[in-house]
């Protein structure tokens, strides 16, 4: 098994490839591995430290926009996991051009050279697994999404996400290529970029920072493991149908109120901490996923939210070394 793991250097990508290099996914221990990540801002090669000298482990700095790097490289692969993209919403509020030239155009180019491995007779096609967001549903009430709600992004991070997804299903329907793709909810871990609204908090609280909420607070949102993302990917690879779109969902929903008012206690800090900001533009107001789809084919989350997020603030307090060169004078949320 040859695995392409684009955006192998980000949270998520890493931590696929940090777990399939350490046996964490069984069957796939001799699995030989390709990281494609062009290192942006949020790409970090010490994401990868622990497997970096893995014997199954070759990294590629390059983009998946790269027609010809990425047609060279794509065959002799079973499998592509497209990790990479542009991740930030408020960034792309900021500026949406990479969101599209990345998240879009990266994705078909992914894509066409799946297309050409299989009309190149010699290699083998591969699978291609898109990794995609709840965030391209728009919002909802109540009740949940299922994998039939129409998509009606908000932001140009979730439209970009929704346009990468709607070109990876039209090869599937018109080329018969084998794609599946994941949207998941909110990720929380180590390794995750400090922009992000854990991670920028926690950092925040351990410098002793306050923390920028934005609006009311009371936008509500699904909360994930890492770890617990990376099997369900895992099991639609293994698992899962050409041509199908499975949610991965966590088991936490919170509105921003209690996530921090959880960060808050896990770092030993009040009320006093937190800084009311103007709401984000377009701000979605709730996201909910039903995942009985993936859990037909057996995935639950393992880790309980109150663990996982004791443990992620443990390790930013243990790994000020990684965070701190990332952190840009004054933080703020992105
Ligand atoms: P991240 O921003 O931490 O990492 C993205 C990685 O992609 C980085 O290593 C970056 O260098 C790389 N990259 C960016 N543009 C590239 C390009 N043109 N060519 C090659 N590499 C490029 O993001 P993440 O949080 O790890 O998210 C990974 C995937 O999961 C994304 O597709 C995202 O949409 C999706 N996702 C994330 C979350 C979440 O909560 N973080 C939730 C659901 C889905």
């Amino acid at each position: 098994m040859r695995i392409l793991v684009t955006g192998g250097a980000g949270f998520i990508g890493s931590h696929y490839v940090r777990t399939l290099l350490t046996g964490g996914y069984p069957g796939y221990e001799d699995a030989e591995v390709t990281v494609l990540d062009a290192l942006t801002y949020a790409g970090n090669k010490v994401n990868l430290a622990p497997v970096t000298s893995h014997p199954q482990l070759r990294f590629v700095h390059g983009d998946i926009t790269d027609a010809a790097l990425v047609s060279q490289l794509v065959p002799g692969h079973d499998a592509v996991i497209n990790f990479a993209a542009e991740s930030s919403v408020d960034r792309s509020i900021e500026g949406a051009a990479p969101f599209v030239a990345t998240n879009v155009t990266g994705v078909q180019v992914l894509l066409q050279a799946c297309l050409k491995a299989r009309t190149a007779q010699t290699a083998r096609t591969p699978q291609f697994v898109q990794v995609s967001t709840d965030e391209v549903y728009g919002s909802i009430a109540s009740g949940a999404w299922t994998e039939q709600s129409p998509l009606q992004p908000n932001s140009p991070y979730a439209a970009a996400k929704a346009g990468g997804d709607l070109i990876a299903l039209s090869y599937a329907r018109t080329h018969g290529l084998d794609v599946r793709i994941t949207r998941c909810c909110n990720n929380y871990g180590p390794f995750q970029y400090p922009e992000k609204v854990i991670p920028l908090f926690v950092t925040n609280l351990l410098q002793g920072e306050p923390v920028p909420l934005y609006g009311d607070g009371g936008n509500v949102r699904g909360w994930i493991h890492v770890d617990d993302h990376c099997r369900g990917i895992q099991l639609v690879l293994e698992r899962g149908q050409a041509g199908q779109v499975y949610h991965v969902n966590g088991n936490a929903e919170l509105t921003n109120w209690e996530l921090t008012g959880a960060l808050l206690e896990a770092c030993g800090a009040g009320p006093d901490m937190v800084r009311r900001v103007p709401d984000r533009p377009g701000h979605d107001r709730r996201y909910a996923l039903n995942d009985d789809r993936l859990r037909a084919l057996g995935y639950r989350p393992r880790i309980p939210f109150a663990r996982g997020l004791a443990e992620t603030v443990d390790w930013y307090r243990a790994n000020r070394a990684w965070w701190q060169p990332l952190r840009r004078p004054p933080a703020g949320r992105r």
